[in-house]
């Protein structure tokens, strides 16, 4: 029985790789690549470093440039409905700026991704249940960007965020919009809204966001129409602000304070699903913003997902090494 349990609380854990196609200009320059996807079906990677050796990553699954959205999503899509059956879940992107996170999470208007399939998929298994079950969804777009809560549905941005602990031992925010949606097309309305906040008061909107983590949480309530039984659930999907180091011309000012902000988050973020896969009695959950929102849906039953996201290039070599590296720590 306890073997069992150790192997369910592992099973919690999954890590996905992506690795993004060579850009144009990376082709066009002869730019070479240093990832081996020959066992990539077994769920391996291979990183060529200079001197041909090669250095091995086992993942619960590895995605090739050849792999499309939908080939991602349906690896994705069990642990998206299990939300409908009252579990916590949490999904997200880790890995250096401009390996395919938003890529991955957002996608794009004609080839969307994660968050846009979840939802799409949420509505069409509620639907089969309808004889039996009754859901609300409602949805809250936020972002932390220096340790700060911002709420990317409502346009008063005075209001100042906290995480509270609510009686049941769910946490919440108050004052947070809870977006109740009921089909697709209002999903994707909510999220234009979002992206579009996202926007204001920057003057440089990718460079932002990748120095803040997005994220979207999915609320379901779901009652039992046989038994009158309720349940409430959350569904996290989360686009982490960049995992890369910082230049040396780059290290003062703001760009440095941000940088301390992103590495301290990514790292609480480390410890938190490493303490859990080595089962650590004590799960430092509030060491940054990031993990005590994600508090509900990381360790207990729930479940969680990470796409560690990678670029072919020999030029980011370094970066993709540290990225393999830090999905090894929490797998
Ligand atoms: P990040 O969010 O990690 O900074 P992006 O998602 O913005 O990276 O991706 C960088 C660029 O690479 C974008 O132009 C994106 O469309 C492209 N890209 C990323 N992953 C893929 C993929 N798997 N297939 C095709 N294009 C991709
Ligand atoms: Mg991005």
């Amino acid at each position: 029985k306890l073997h069992n349990q150790v192997e369910d609380a592992k099973g919690n854990i999954r890590v996905f790789c992506r690795c993004r196609p060579l850009s144009k200009s990376e082709s066009s320059t002869g730019c070479s690549t240093v990832v081996d996807f020959d066992a990539a079906s077994n769920g391996e990677l291979g990183i060529l470093n200079s001197g041909s050796t090669k250095k091995t990553f086992k993942f619960d699954r590895v995605f090739t440039p050849n792999d499309n959205q939908v080939d991602v999503f349906s690896q994705a899509s069990p642990l998206v409905t299990s939300v409908l059956d009252g579990y916590n879940v949490c999904i997200f992107a880790y890995g250096q700026t401009g390996t395919g996170k938003t890529f991955t999470m957002e996608g794009t208007e004609g080839n969307r991704g994660v968050n846009y399939r979840t939802l799409e998929e949420l509505f069409k298994t509620a639907k089969e249940r309808i004889d039996t079950f009754t859901y609300d969804i409602s949805v809250s777009v936020l972002e932390v960007y220096n340790e700060q809560i911002r709420d990317l549905l409502t346009t008063s941005s005075s209001k100042k965020l906290e995480i509270k602990q609510a009686s049941e031992g769910l946490h919440n925010i108050p004052g947070l919009v809870e977006a109740k949606v009921e089909n697709i097309q209002q999903v994707w309305n909510v999220l234009r809204a979002g992206s579009s906040a996202r926007a204001v008061g920057s003057n440089n909107v990718n460079e932002h966001s990748s120095r803040s983590h997005c994220m979207l949480c999915i609320m379901v309530k779901a009652k039992n129409l046989i038994n009158g039984e309720c349940t409430r659930s959350k569904l996290w999907l989360v686009d982490l602000a960049g995992s890369e180091r910082l230049g040396k011309t780059e290290a003062q000012g703001e760009r440095l304070k941000e940088a301390q902000n992103i590495n301290r988050s990514l790292s609480a973020l480390g410890d938190v699903i490493s303490a859990l896969a080595n089962k650590s009695s004590h799960i430092p959950y509030r060491n940054s913003k990031l993990t005590h929102l994600l508090q509900d849906s990381l360790g207990g039953d729930s479940k969680t997902l990470m796409f560690v996201q990678i670029s072919p290039s020999e030029h980011d070599l370094s970066e993709t090494l540290s990225s393999l590296n830090f999905a090894t720590r929490v797998r």
